[in-house]
């Protein structure tokens, strides 16, 4: 269940590197504890990246350029959705600003499901027109004893809301790129179904 790649066309070659797209702007959303700084952090331990306290998000704010089917793109990731009461960054400029969304619950806590559906519908509020890529993320699935939100609830709420789903673990690193990959490939997609 990790990525849906073929071999061959996930390859990166670093010879002639083709030049990237983006930056795009993805917004970590989600209650606090459920596991976004450390998804972020995964994401920005890829390499040298620049990750650096934002005093103009008044979080965390990571930019990596990654291969994925060949195709370089650069993301910039913010991880600023829990410092928000101490900045001038509010909660609603928060949700305009991404060209994709990651909402991360953790699945041994109800209520941050419970919120990550509320988030959604915020979102979908504001990004009618257009397709944003949201994705529905299940973290901490590594506590299988803990669980209080099984898989397929987790499916069936991101399928309501037209959203990707994918259950990850920050603790074990797993599907946590297969994760970021995803959110690339819906980019892309809508990239590609906009230029005429
Ligand atoms: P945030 O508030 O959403 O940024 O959550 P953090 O990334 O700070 O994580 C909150 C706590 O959950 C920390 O103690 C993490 O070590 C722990 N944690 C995060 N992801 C996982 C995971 O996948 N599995 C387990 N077992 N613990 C996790
Ligand atoms: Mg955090």
């Amino acid at each position: 269940s990790c990525s849906s790649a073929s071999s061959d066309s996930a390859v990166s070659t670093e010879s002639a590197p083709p030049a990237s797209v983006g930056p795009f702007t993805v917004v970590l959303l989600g209650d606090s504890g459920v596991g976004k700084s450390a998804l972020a952090s995964i994401f920005a331990g890829a390499s040298d990246s620049m990750g650096s306290e934002c005093e103009l998000y008044g979080g965390e704010v990571f930019e990596q350029t990654i291969t994925v089917d060949g195709e370089r793109a650069t993301v910039t990731l913010l991880d600023t959705w829990d410092s928000q009461d101490e900045g001038s960054w509010t909660h609603e400029r928060c949700l305009q600003t991404g060209d994709a969304f990651i909402i991360v619950y953790a699945i041994t806590d109800r209520s941050s499901f419970l919120r990550a559906a509320d988030l959604r519908m915020q979102l979908r509020r504001q990004h009618e027109a257009d397709r944003t890529p949201i994705i529905l993320v299940g973290n901490k699935c590594d506590l299988v004893r803990c669980r209080e939100v099984s898989i397929s609830e987790g499916r069936s709420s991101a399928a309501v809301f037209d959203c990707k789903f994918i259950e990850t673990s920050a603790a074990m690193q797993h599907n946590v790129w297969p994760l970021f990959e995803g959110i690339i490939r819906q980019l892309r997609l809508r990239r590609d179904s906009t230029d005429s």
